[in-house]
């Protein structure tokens, strides 16, 4: 039986960072993963598909140039199934290749198969032919993420009614589509498809959506939804969803009738700790196959057992799986792990897209922190002018009193690559003076924090004297 520093089950963003900086450290490491092919649930069904198609769709629909040419505008008149796949396996294969050429480089050993404990320090790993490999170490890396919640009232069949890992799959575009869940996933897949001119419809139990994102950017979502004839059924549940004929049939609590070509499941995900036998290492999930950790170290309630990753819940994104997985490794083998900057972004890749990082105005209001907001319309900017921009909103909101970035919340073109400027700003305790005395590029969307930081300046006053 081989003996390793670190055994890390998954080869996700979590399991990927964790495995490589252990062996930067210089561990023997050995990382187990079940798929075909390495990168986890990140680059196979979720981050990198679900972006690649939609680059792909906003592409070749000619979304980005219909502020121009009107809303009939079409790069490619009819958009198929294979259209958007192709892009798709050729940004998967470098995806790849690069992670395999970084485990090879830093001699990170692999195995394909599925990991399940024997004892708290050994691993049993069953291949695909049937092969049983025992293996142990000194620490072991849970990053086995997450699998799409499939409930038994729904007729799953891969091809009409589908959890967001079949989508990638799908034979032909529907002309109309139904997406259960309202989450980040469910809202990203509908817009996508919305943009490629599929009637959507949106439906969710809840009455409101994205809660944690603050609540003026996302009536200026749902605003810009429901202007290009998205459905969204908000407060409403699909109480019975048959299949028939090709079409699928939903009958809501409230006795509303739809007819759709495709549903899309999006409501939610088990943690994929089923098969990991974790009794056996003395360790219990809890009801969605969650693993509790310490939030500062990422260790088990079995102290040499680390689980990093969606399998310990939120924030469950790729982005801060990687930091969690590093910070768990370096726990792991014994090196120091710096906790991370307090703030982190929130990506959310709808079209339009929402990216966030900090406080909300609801937050600020509820913690009685006097503020001001400073707002900047994508149109207000040349750059936007450019890129005929009619939608887009940067809204940047400052304590009165230290006079500091307290958030930063962007819906718009572009809104995930701008938010960094925001997130350095708060992370170094910067003020609205850095907005109003520094050069921005020009004409660039970032002069939309020019402007915000301007509009909130002039209402503050200039009393950094006071300061
Ligand atoms: C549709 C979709 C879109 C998303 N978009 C974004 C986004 O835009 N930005 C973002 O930051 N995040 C996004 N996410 C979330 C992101 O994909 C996850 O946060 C990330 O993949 C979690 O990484 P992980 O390392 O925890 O595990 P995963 O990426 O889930 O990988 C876990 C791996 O463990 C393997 N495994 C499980 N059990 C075993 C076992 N017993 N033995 C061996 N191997 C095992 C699995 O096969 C899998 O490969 C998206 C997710 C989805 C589904």
């Amino acid at each position: 039986m081989d003996q390793f520093d670190l055994l890390v089950v998954g080869s996700g963003p979590a399991g990927r960072r964790g495995a490589i900086q252990a062996a930067k450290l210089g561990k023997k490491v050995l990382v187990i993963e079940q798929g075909k092919r390495v990168g986890g649930v990140s680059v196979h069904t979720g981050t990198i598909p679900s972006k690649t198609l939609r680059e792909t769709a906003l592409n070749l629909s000619g979304w980005r140039e219909r502020g121009f040419y009107g809303r009939a505008y079409r790069v490619k008149q009819e958009i198929s199934a294979e259209d958007l796949r192709r892009r798709l396996l050729i940004t998967l294969d470098h995806e790849v290749e690069v992670l395999e050429h970084q485990f090879a480089r830093n001699r990170v050993q692999h195995i394909r198969g599925r990991a399940s404990f024997i004892d708290p320090r050994t691993m049993q790993v069953v291949k695909d032919d049937g092969e049983i490999v025992n293996v142990s170490a000194a620490s072991i890396l849970l990053a086995v993420g997450t699998k799409p919640f499939r409930p038994d009232y729904m007729p799953f069949d891969g091809k009409t009614v589908l959890d967001s890992d079949e989508l990638l799959e799908i034979e032909q575009l529907p002309r109309s589509m139904v997406v259960i869940g309202a989450g980040v996933i469910g809202i990203e897949y509908a817009t996508i498809f919305s943009a490629l001119d599929t009637q959507v419809t949106l439906i969710d139990p809840k009455s409101t959506m994205l809660d944690f994102i603050d609540k003026e950017i996302v009536e200026d979502f749902i605003y810009q939804l429901r202007d290009r004839n998205m459905k969204l059924l908000l407060g409403q549940k699909a109480d019975k969803v048959v299949r028939q004929d090709g079409k699928v049939e939903l009958t809501l609590d409230n006795g509303r009738r739809i007819v759709t070509d495709m549903v899309l499941f999006a409501a939610g995900r088990m943690g994929a700790t089923d098969t990991l036998n974790l009794p056996a290492a003395g360790l219990e999930a809890d009801g969605r196959g969650r693993l509790s950790v310490n939030p500062e170290t990422f260790a088990t309630s079995v102290p040499h057992i680390f689980a990093a990753g969606d399998v310990v819940g939120f924030p469950s994104l790729a982005s801060t799986s990687m930091e969690q997985g590093r910070i768990a490794a370096r726990v792991a083998v014994g090196a120091i792990a710096k906790e991370p900057p307090k703030y982190f972004p929130y990506g959310i890749y709808a079209v339009p897209e929402i990216s966030t990082c900090g406080l909300s105005e609801e937050e600020v209001k509820e913690r009685h922190i006097p503020y001001e907001c400073g707002i900047a319309r994508f149109r207000e900017t040349s750059r936007g002018h450019i890129m005929g921009l009619d939608t887009g909103l940067l809204k940047l909101i400052f304590s009165l009193k230290t006079r500091r970035l307290l958030g930063v919340h962007i819906v718009g073109e572009g809104a995930t690559e701008l938010v960094h400027i925001g997130q350095a700003v708060l992370n170094l305790k910067g003020t609205v003076e850095y907005f109003v005395e520094n050069t921005f590029n020009y004409p660039t969307l970032a002069e939309a924090y020019k402007i915000a930081g301007l509009d909130a300046w002039n209402r503050m006053g200039d009393i950094k004297s006071e300061l």
